[in-house]
C-alpha cells in the first residue's frame, strides 16, 4: 500500500499506537519489532482491544484485508507515514536537540507557544526514531504548531530524524559530554547536533541561537537566525541572575522567576522567551507561562520533606549536566547541611574512569557536609575524605538512607537513568 493511501486510512483513525496495553479506540496499531518482542504477535490483540487497523510485516499474521495492512517493514512505514502526515498538516515544526536540557526547554517552549497556538509537543522523552514519528502522528487538523524533541547518541541520527520531521525551525540547547561513546568525543557531538542546523540551512529555514555560546555563534552567518544572549549582538538581549535560588532571567526590565532549580535552566528559559518573542506571543503571556512552569518529571525539581529539601535531578546524568548541577548546588546559599548523592554516569566508553574521577574531585573540593557516590564507576575513583561515602549500588544507598535520620539537610540527587536514584527520595522521606 502506498503512503498516500495508508494516510487516507490513518485519517479515519484516532491516532497511532504501538503498545497493545494502551490501545485507543479506533487507532492504527503498528506492529513494531524489538530485541525481545515481535509486534506482529500482538496485532490480533490490538484489534480486539479496539484498534481500527493493524499494520504488520509478517504475512502469517495478516488474517484479512479489512483489518490488517501488510507492509514490507512496519518501522519504515511508520516513519514514512509520519513525514507524509507532517507535510499534509502544513504547520510549522520546531525541532529541539542538544546534549542536555532538551526536554526542559521543550516543555518551557510548549508552555509559551500554547498561549497563542494549539501546540502539540513530544510527550515525555519520546525523542528517537520511533518517538519522533509518533509525536508527528499525534498532531491533527486542529494543531497549529508542533514541537519535536530529537535525541541522538551517534552521528547521522539527527539528520535522519530531520528527514522524518522536516522541521522549519531548530534550536540546539548545548553541546556537552553526553553519549561520548557513540559520538566518539565532543567534536563528534558538535557535528552530530549541528546536523539540525545543516538541514535547516539547506532548506533556507530558521535557526534559534544562543549568542553567548561560542560554537553556536559560529552559525550566525546562516541565512535565517534569531538569537538570545547577554552579549551585544543578540537579537533578544537579556541578563541572567546567577544569585537567585531558582533560575532567573531579566528582559525588558522584567524579572522572570522560574520554579526551576539550577542556574543552567536560565538558558532554557531564555530560549523559550526568545522563541515566544519571535512568534509574537504576548509578552505578559510569555512571562506567565515561564514563571508558572512547574516540573514534575524528576528534572530540576525541588521537593520539600519536613525540614529537608531535595533537588531531584535523578532523571539522567552525563559529565556536563553533572558538573552544572554540582556547581549550582555548591553556590546555593542555605543554612542547611548539603548532601550530594551522585550515581554513575553511563555510556561514556573509555572516558568513564577519567570523567568519574573529575566529578569525584569536584565534589570533594566543594566541601559538602557529605557526598554519597553510588555505583561501580564511582567506586573505582580515588577520593579519600571523611565526608565522602561510597555505595556499591542503589540498593545499598537506599538501605543506608532508610537507617539514617536527616533533618535540616539539602540534598542533590543526580545519576544516570539506569541508576534509578529516584528511589533515594522515598528513602529520605520514609
Ligand atoms: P535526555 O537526553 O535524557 O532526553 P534532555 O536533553 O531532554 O535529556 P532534560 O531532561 O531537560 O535534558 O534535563 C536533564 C538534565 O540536564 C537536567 O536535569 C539538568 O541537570 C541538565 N541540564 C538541563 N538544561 C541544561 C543546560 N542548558 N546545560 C547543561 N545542563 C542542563
Ligand atoms: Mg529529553
Amino acid at each position: 500500500m502506498n503512503t498516500a493511501r495508508l494516510h487516507q486510512r490513518f485519517l479515519l483513525c484516532s491516532g497511532a499506537d504501538t503498545d497493545t496495553r494502551k490501545i485507543r479506540k479506533d487507532s492504527m496499531f503498528f506492529a513494531l519489532k524489538g530485541e525481545n518482542f515481535n509486534g506482529n504477535e500482538f496485532a490480533e490483540q490490538a484489534l480486539k482491544n479496539g484498534a481500527r487497523y493493524a499494520v504488520v510485516d509478517d504475512k502469517n499474521y495478516a488474517k484479512n484485508q479489512e483489518d490488517y495492512i501488510l507492509v514490507k517493514n512496519v518501522l519504515e512505514t511508520l516513519q514514512k507515514l509520519a513525514l507524509f502526515h507532517r507535510n499534509y498538516l502544513e504547520i510549522p515544526i520546531l525541532a529541539i536537540t542538544g546534549s542536555n536540557g532538551k526536554t526542559t526547554t521543550k516543555e518551557l517552549v510548549h508552555a509559551v507557544l500554547a498561549r497563542k497556538f494549539k501546540t502539540i509537543a513530544t510527550k515525555g522523552n519520546l525523542n528517537n526514531h520511533i518517538g519522533v514519528p509518533l509525536t508527528l502522528l499525534s498532531m491533527d487538523d486542529q494543531t497549529e504548531f508542533g514541537i519535536v524533541e530529537m535525541g541522538a547518541n551517534h552521528l547521522m541520527e539527527i539528520e535522519f530524524l530531520c528527514t522524518i520531521a522536516n522541521p522549519d525551525y531548530g534550536y540546539i540547547t548545548n553541546f556537552g559530554k553526553a553519549h561520548l561513546e557513540g559520538f566518539g568525543g565532543v567534536e563528534g557531538v558538535i557535528k552530530g547536533k549541528t546536523e539540525l542546523y545543516k538541514f535547516l540551512q539547506e532548506k533556507n529555514k530558521l535557526i534559534f541561537l544562543n549568542h553567548d555560546d561560542d560554537i553556536q555563534r559560529k552559525h550566525e552567518n546562516y541565512s535565517h537566525t534569531f538569537s538570545f544572549g547577554e552579549n551585544k549582538g543578540a537579537d533578544v538581549r537579556l541578563t541572567y541572575d546567577l544569585e537567585a535560588e531558582n533560575a532567573q532571567i531579566n528582559y525588558n526590565n522584567t524579572d522572570f522567576k522560574s520554579q526551576l532549580t539550577g542556574s543552567y535552566n536560565a538558558k532554557n528559559m531564555a530560549a523559550a522567551l526568545c522563541i515566544g518573542l519571535y512568534f509574537k506571543v504576548d509578552f505578559k503571556e510569555i512571562h506567565n507561562a515561564i514563571e508558572n512552569y512547574n516540573p514534575t518529571n524528576n528534572r530540576s525539581q525541588v521537593v520539600e520533606s519536613g525540614s529537608n529539601k531535595i533537588i531531584m535531578d535523578a532523571y539522567n546524568a552525563n559529565p556536563t549536566s553533572m558538573h552544572a548541577a554540582l556547581e549550582n548546588f555548591r553556590k546555593l546559599k542555605t543554612n542547611k547541611q548539603k548532601i550530594a548523592i551522585l550515581g554513575d554516569m553511563f555510556e561514556l566508553g573509555s572516558a568513564a574512569p577519567t570523567e568519574h574521577q573529575v566529578i569525584a574531585n569536584f565534589a570533594k573540593n566543594s566541601e559538602f557536609a557529605e557526598t554519597y557516590l553510588v555505583g561501580e564507576n564511582f567506586k573505582n575513583t580515588d577520593c579519600n575524605s571523611n565526608f565522602i561515602f561510597k555505595f556499591r549500588d542503589t540498593d545499598h544507598l537506599v538501605e543506608h538512607l532508610k537507617e539514617s535520620e536527616f533533618s535540616n539537610c539539602y540534598f542533590l540527587i543526580k545519576g544516570s537513568r539506569g541508576m534509578a536514584l529516584e528511589r533515594a527520595l522515598d528513602a529520605i522521606k520514609k
